[in-house]
Formats: structure tokens, C-alpha cells, sequence
């Protein structure tokens, strides 16, 4: 299958583990959040209104200070703490729920692990069967058994043999586009082409239909209300970004936040994030694009 996925190399990084102190500074600002939100009883209040949460993983492993690469002992902790409290929800009841359900579990989560690769299977895969847990993956259709691409990327990516198999044994599969580039720098035609393209050929090498997409990247500079207008033409029926926050009922199913889970926190961080702990790190996402427009802004004027 021919593609051009070597455009995407750029945007792609060997390694995404970071120095220590940057490393440590996240760690205790997302753990002074969480602990802020717990404290001051914003939690309570924010869970009287019936939402949902998606979280965000992407590799499994032992890479230290890699945010992105979850131990592999921590995630079947929280898969077993998920699975005890029951609220583990799959897409097609994130999907029910949009649409006014009232049987899915209250505070309920959904599992979505991004890009694809090769740990996806080996690691997640089997604890998210031990427990029982549905879980979503978001592929970039363009990379799936790309060597060349798995060269410069953190880790492998799958197979499509190991994808189709990831399916069989019960992971629903979602776009991540076509070549993983961010969607917001795109015209109209090509963000069209990565929705498209990559659902065509997920759905004839999987034999089932993909109706969900995670933006790359998924900050508030890779995606608008044309973008996720765009996608939901091309057939999509809930579209994720990489904001956090939570998915009430009546929610935009174009354009649904997520919370991301960082490697390296525990399970007190995790069952406070599963609660809305970092619902409000949407106000940190909103200070980091202000400043990078601030800064577009500079660049346009120099
Ligand atoms: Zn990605």
C-alpha cells in the first residue's frame, strides 16, 4: 500500500522522555491541581452533573522520565482499580451516552491509547483482557507495519496482522489520521484526505466499520470547528482532542476533550484524575495557546 508517510517523520521524535527538572516541575504542578481540586471540594461539585471521561495512554514499558510510556505493574493497578469500581465504559457506550443514554455508569471512563504501537499489543492488550476493560486505539493508518517510520519512532508500530488481531480480541479501532500531521495547519482538501483516506483503508484492512478519530497532537493549534465539521462529513461520529476535561451529555461529539495519564504518578493521582482531579488543567492548555499565539503573533509581525 503506498503512502507518504515519510512526510511524517519530521513531526515524529525518537525518544519523548524529558529532562529531570522539567520532568519533576510537571509532576508537582499536575499533583498540586489534582490535590487543589480534591481539597477544595470542587470534585463533589463537579460530579453532581452526569459526565463521562476519556483518558489518554501511549506506549507501555520502563523508559524513565518518559511521560508517554506507561509502567506496565501501574497500568494493570489501574486497569484492576477501574474494573473493581466499575467504571470502565467502551465507545459504543461514550457513543450512547451522547446521543441521552441513562444506563452507563456515572463518572464512567474510557480507555483510549494513541499511535499505534507495538506495546499496545504485547503490554496493554493482555491486562486489558484480565480485567475485562474496553478500550479504544487510535491509529495512524499511514504508519501501521511501516518500518521506516518504526526506525525513527520511540517504538514500533504495529503490524497489520497484529492490528487486525488487537481487533479481534475486543480493542475497538479509531482513526488518528492519515500521516499524523497536525490537522490545523492543513487546507480544507487535505484534512479531508488524512479523515478519509485513513477510515477507507482501516475499515477494508479490518473488515469493520471505524467511526471515532483522535486528532494528532490534538492542542488547540491541530484542530478548529472547520476541522471537526470536516470529519464528521467524512463520516466520523465522535472526534477527540487532546484538551482536558470532561464529556457531559449534549457535548460536541466533534470536538470531545480527554484527560491525559502520565507515567510516573500513582494510583491516587490516577483515581483523582478518573474523578476530575485534572479536569482544570484545561486552564493550563488555555495559557500554553494564548502564549503560542502571542508568539505566532510576533513572528507574523517580524
Ligand atoms: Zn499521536
Amino acid at each position: 500500500m503506498p503512502f507518504e508517510a515519510t512526510d511524517a517523520l519530521a513531526t515524529l521524535v525518537a525518544t519523548t522522555a524529558v529532562g529531570r527538572r522539567r520532568w519533576l516541575a510537571k509532576k508537582a504542578s499536575r499533583g498540586v491541581v489534582a490535590l487543589a481540586c480534591w481539597s477544595s471540594g470542587s470534585l463533589r461539585v463537579r460530579n453532581r452533573v452526569r459526565r463521562l471521561r476519556a483518558i489518554t495512554y501511549h506506549r507501555f514499558g520502563d523508559v524513565p522520565r518518559d511521560p508517554f510510556c506507561m509502567l506496565p505493574a501501574r497500568f494493570e493497578a489501574q486497569m484492576h482499580w477501574l474494573a473493581q469500581e466499575g467504571l470502565a465504559v467502551s465507545l459504543e457506550q461514550l457513543d450512547q451516552f451522547l446521543q441521552g443514554a441513562d444506563d452507563v455508569p456515572d463518572g464512567g471512563v474510557l480507555v483510549t491509547i494513541d499511535d499505534g504501537h507495538r506495546s499496545l499489543r504485547t503490554h496493554a492488550l493482555p491486562v486489558l483482557e484480565r480485567y475485562g476493560v474496553p478500550a479504544v486505539a487510535f491509529v495512524t493508518a499511514g504508519l501501521v507495519g511501516n518500518r521506516e517510520a518504526s526506525r525513527a519512532a520511540a517504538e514500533p508500530y504495529l503490524g497489520w496482522e497484529e492490528l487486525v488481531e488487537v481487533a479481534q480480541r475486543g480493542v475497538a479501532i479509531g482513526s488518528h489520521s492519515f500521516h499524523h500531521r497536525s490537522l490545523g495547519a492543513l487546507d480544507a482538501e487535505a484534512v479531508r484526505g488524512e479523515g478519509q483516506r485513513s477510515r477507507e483503508l482501516l475499515e477494508e484492512r479490518l473488515q469493520r466499520p471505524v467511526h471515532s478519530f483522535a486528532y494528532p497532537f490534538g492542542t488547540r493549534t491541530d484542530y478548529d470547528a472547520t476541522t471537526g465539521r470536516i470529519l464528521g462529513e467524512t463520516g466520523y461520529r465522535s472526534v477527540f482532542t487532546s484538551q482536558h476535561g470532561s464529556i457531559r451529555r449534549g457535548a460536541n461529539p466533534l470536538e470531545l476533550p480527554r484527560v491525559k495519564v502520565e507515567a510516573g504518578e500513582g494510583l491516587t493521582m490516577f483515581r483523582l484524575l478518573c474523578r476530575g482531579g485534572l479536569d482544570a488543567w484545561a486552564l493550563v492548555d488555555g495559557a500554553l495557546w494564548w502564549l503560542q499565539q502571542g508568539r505566532s503573533e510576533t513572528l507574523a509581525g517580524d
